[in-house]
C-alpha cells in the first residue's frame, strides 16, 4: 500500500520533516511552489535554540553541518536609540547561534534525497479521497495532482492545507517592515556596532537588523499607515536620526515590503467525527501556517523545527505499529496538543514584545527587555544603560 507523506511547502518545517521522515525509511515528497531552490533570495539570521531548532537540527542529523555554516558574532547584541548611543550591548556568547536562512535551507535540501521536492508545484486545493481509495487528492496550480496518504501542510501563513480544518485567516499586527538587504560594500560607520542591531525612537520608528558579513535590515514603524510604507519610505522612519543611521538607508540594494500578519496565540480545530470526514485525521499543519506570529520573539522558525521533528516522530511510530490508521488520528491529535501549548506561549511572547517595541517607550523599553533575557539566554552583558524612572 502507498503511505507516502505529501508535504506542502519546502521552508523550514517542510525540509526538516522531510529529512527526518526520509532517514527513518518513511516514502515523502516534498511540494515547493518556487521554481527551484534558487529562485528567491533567501537572506536574513535565524538564531536556533536549543529545545527547539538545534534538537531539530540534531535529530535531522545534521548537527555538524549546521556547526560548519554558523555566522560567529551575529548573535551579538546591541541596543541604541536614535541619538546614537549605546544602551545594552551583550557578546552573544555562542549559546543561540546564527545561521543565515539561506544556508540552513541548503543543508536540508542536500541532505535529501535526489528528487524528493517536486519544484513549481503550488497547492491550490485538498480534496477528500475518491471512492475505494485512501489516497488524499492534493491539486496544484496549471491542473498538476497528485495522491497521497497523509498531508502536512508546511506552506506557510496563508496555507492551503489549513483550510481543510479551520477557517481562521491570519490578522494584520499593524506592523510593517520594510526588509532590506544592504550592500555588500557598506561597513558600519561611526558609532554602528557589528552585530544585531535594534534601535528605536519616541514615535515608534524601529531598526532591527544584523550588521556584519550580509548586512540586512528591517525599517519598522507603526506610524505610516500600510499603503504608506514603502522601500522609499524607509529613510522617512529614520529622518531626524544620528547622521551614522541615515547611511543605512542610504545603502539598501534590494527590498520588500512585508505586513506583519499572525493567527490567534490560541489555535485549536476539531476534526468531525462523521466517516465521510475520517481522512482528515491523516492531515495536519505545522509551522507558520499552524501558529504564524509576528516574528519580535525570534520564535518562528524554531517552533517550525520542532514541529517537524515531533511530527516526524509520531508518523514514524504510527506506521510502524500494527494498525496505522487508527494509531496516526491519536499520535497527530497528540502532536498538535504539544504544538500548540508550545506555539501559544511563543505568540503570547511576540505579541507581547511587539507591544513594547512600539510602545513609544523608545530604545529604554527594549534595552531593558534585552537586559531581563540576557540571564535566561546565558549572554555575557557588557553595557547596559538603565534609564532613571
Ligand atoms: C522579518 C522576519 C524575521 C524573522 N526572524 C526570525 C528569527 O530571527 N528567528 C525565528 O525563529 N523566526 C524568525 N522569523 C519567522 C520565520 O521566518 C518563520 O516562522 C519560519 O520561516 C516558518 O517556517 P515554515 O517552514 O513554517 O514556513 P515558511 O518559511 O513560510 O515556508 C513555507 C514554504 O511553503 C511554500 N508555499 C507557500 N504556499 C504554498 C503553496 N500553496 N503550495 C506549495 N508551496 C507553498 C513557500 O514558498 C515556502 O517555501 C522571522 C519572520 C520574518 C517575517
Amino acid at each position: 500500500m502507498n503511505r507516502t507523506v505529501a508535504i506542502i511547502g519546502g521552508g523550514p518545517a517542510g525540509l526538516c520533516l522531510a529529512r527526518i521522515l526520509q532517514t527513518n525509511a518513511v516514502s515523502v515528497k516534498v511540494y515547493e511552489l518556487e521554481e527551484s531552490r534558487n529562485s528567491r533570495p533567501q537572506g536574513g539570521y535565524l538564531d536556533l535554540h536549543e529545545e527547539t531548532g538545534q534538537r531539530a537540527i540534531r535529530e535531522a542529523n545534521l548537527y555538524a553541518e549546521f556547526r560548519a555554516n554558523l555566522q560567529p558574532g551575529a548573535d551579538r547584541m546591541n541596543v541604541m536609540d536614535e541619538t546614537g548611543n549605546l544602551l545594552y550591548q551583550d557578546l552573544g556568547d555562542g549559546a543561540i547561534p546564527e545561521i543565515e536562512r539561506q544556508d540552513l535551507k541548503g543543508i536540508l535540501l542536500d541532505a535529501l534525497e535526489p528528487n524528493t521536492v517536486e519544484w513549481d508545484h503550488k497547492l491550490e486545493k485538498v480534496d477528500s479521497p475518491a471512492t475505494d481509495s485512501e489516497q488524499i487528492r492534493l491539486n496544484f496550480s496549471g491542473g498538476k495532482t497528485a495522491e497521497a496518504y497523509i498531508v502536512v501542510g508546511a506552506d506557510g501563513a496563508w496555507s492551503k492545507v489549513r483550510n481543510v480544518l479551520s477557517e481562521l485567516k491570519p490578522m494584520f499586527t499593524g506592523v510593517s517592515l520594510v526588509d532590506a538587504i544592504l550592500s555588500p560594500s557598506f561597513k558600519p560607520t561611526g558609532n554602528l556596532p557589528l552585530g544585531a542591531l535594534i534601535a528605536s525612537d519616541k514615535n515608534s520608528n524601529l531598526l532591527m537588523g544584523f550588521l556584519g558579513p550580509s548586512s540586512r535590515m528591517y525599517f519598522s514603524t507603526k506610524a505610516l499607515t500600510p499603503e504608506e510604507v514603502t522601500v522609499a519610505s524607509a529613510k522617512k522612519f529614520i529622518a531626524g536620526w544620528h547622521e551614522d543611521f541615515q547611511v543605512l538607508a542610504d545603502s539598501i540594494q534590494n527590498a520588500t515590503v512585508r505586513h506583519i500578519f499572525a493567527l490567534p496565540p490560541k489555535m485549536n480545530w476539531h476534526r468531525s467525527s462523521d466517516a465521510s470526514e475520517s481522512w482528515k485525521s491523516r492531515l495536519t499543519v505545522i509551522g507558520d501556517a499552524a501558529h504564524v506570529m509576528s516574528p519580535f520573539a525570534g520564535e518562528g522558525a524554531n517552533l517550525a523545527l520542532a514541529d517537524a521533528t515531533d511530527l516526524a516522530n509520531s508518523i514514524i511510530s504510527a506506521l510502524a505499529s500494527e494498525d496505522p490508521l487508527t494509531a496516526l488520528k491519536s499520535q497527530i491529535e497528540n502532536f498538535e496538543q504539544v504544538m500548540w501549548d508550545r506555539a501559544e506561549k511563543a505568540a503570547e511572547m511576540s505579541a507581547q514584545n511587539l507591544n513594547s517595541m512600539f510602545s513609544g517607550g523608545s530604545a529604554a523599553v527594549i534595552a531593558e527587555l534585552m537586559f531581563k533575557y540576557s540571564a535566561v539566554r546565558k549572554r555575557t552583558v557588557l553595557k547596559y544603560y538603565k534609564q532613571p524612572q
